[in-house]
């Protein structure tokens, strides 16, 4: 029998507004729900004392708090830690990935909006494995909440400081539940982060970028990776149906929305001899001469399956020395957690491949420091 109950982690403030409405209950008591469920904690309504026991009651019926399940956890030994989650009603060959990077006094945490991707970009785990499902508000959410109680748990009283939506799936193909994520993750009464530190990844659908202005003030990173349109189509094919004049224009667009302090990040993954060369540097600073960005480079990370190979540490240095001798911000993204599968594209959620491994071990294998965000 499905449940046809609302899932309160379902609902940003607006629609628990809507929710209370139909109850004839003020609008304020959303605020007053929010902190019982994010600050306090409480996934028992009827412990939530300062709602009248009649709301309480009527809240109860109408609506549940489950959360994603955590199928396994595993930490790699520069501290990355990847949670193996299952999405709420879906089975366990639904896994998704969540990636939390502590860096000094950051704790960045890389969730996931699908199961799976349709993009199909090339050199990606993601991509690879096609798309299965779309995560609802509550699976997004819910990927931070439990990393947040892991955290407390832990004894790290600064919480999540950071969210990227770079873990799996394209966040704007599964737009209103991960704006939804993001209003919860933006909202005083709950995870109350501020709008810099929230990071929507695309490998640039630009209907989603146009549909982002006005809705939400997100910091927005674009996924570019080549600077001319026939290299990125190979790369990324959506390139296609959106070239990158199309997007630059309607990220510059949104970001124009934000105000004058904000920037966009570009990501532009290195792939050896297929755009790390310094033609491919100076090409990039000519397309991002006019736009106000920091560029993160990223150095291929190996994938089953592809050929493509890591760039040499050599040329990466010099590509990114094109970039600040013309001026542009640039920062070359340090590996992390990839004696896990962390890393950047090498989420997959396999869990029967990955069952044997996981066992709750502690990895100490060596890995690189640095951050994904
Ligand atoms: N779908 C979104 C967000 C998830 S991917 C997007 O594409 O932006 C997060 C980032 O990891 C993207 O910039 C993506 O291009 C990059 N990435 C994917 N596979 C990678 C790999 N094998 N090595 C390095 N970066 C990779
Ligand atoms: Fe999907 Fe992003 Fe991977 Fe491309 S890089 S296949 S958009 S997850």
């Amino acid at each position: 029998m499905s449940d046809e109950r609302l899932h309160l982690f379902d609902l940003n403030r607006e629609a628990l507004q809507a929710f209370l409405a139909r109850l004839d209950a003020a609008p304020w008591r959303a605020g007053q729900i929010l902190k019982w469920l994010y600050h306090q904690r409480e996934l028992d309504i009827s412990c939530m004392s300062n709602l009248s026991r009649s709301l309480r009651g009527e809240i109860a019926a109408l609506t549940h708090t489950s959360l994603p399940e955590v199928l396994e956890e595993r930490v790699a030994a520069d501290g990355v830690r990847k949670f193996l989650m299952r999405p709420i009603g879906l089975g366990e060959d639904h896994a998704i990935e969540t990636v939390l990077i502590p860096d000094g006094s950051r704790n960045t945490l890389c969730v996931s909006s699908q199961v799976g991707c349709a993009l199909g970009c090339t050199f990606c785990a993601t991509g690879k494995q096609g798309f299965s499902a779309n995560l609802r508000t509550a699976d997004i959410i819910g990927q931070a909440w439990l990393v947040q109680g892991r955290l407390k748990a832990l004894g790290d009283a600064r919480g999540i400081t950071n969210v990227v939506f770079m873990g799996m799936g394209e966040p704007l193909a599964n737009f209103e539940p991960v704006m939804q994520a993001v209003d919860l993750l933006l909202d005083d009464c709950a995870f109350g982060l501020a709008n810099h530190r929230v990071t929507i990844s695309t490998a640039g659908l630009v209907p989603g970028i146009e549909a982002m202005t006005g809705r939400t003030s997100s910091s927005l990173a674009i996924s570019l990776h080549a600077a001319d349109d026939e290299l990125r189509s190979k790369l990324v094919p959506i390139n296609r149906k959106y070239p990158i004049r199309q997007l630059l224009a309607s990220a510059k667009n949104y970001l124009g929305s934000l105000g004058p302090r904000r920037r966009l990040t570009m990501e532009y993954t290195l792939i050896r001899g297929v755009n790390d060369s310094l033609a491919d540097a100076r090409a990039l600073v000519g397309l991002l001469a006019d736009v106000r960005c920091n560029i993160n480079l990223i150095p291929f990370n190996p994938i089953k399956g592809s050929h493509f190979e890591r760039p040499l540490m050599r040329s990466v240095r010099e590509f990114q020395r094109v970039l600040l001798a013309s001026g542009l911000a640039s920062i070359v993204r340090k590996t992390r957690g990839d004696d896990i599968d962390a890393a950047c594209g090498q989420l997959v959620g396999r869990v029967q491949a990955r069952r044997k491994l996981f066992a709750g071990e502690r990895i100490q294998a060596v890995a690189a420091a640095g951050s994904c965000a």
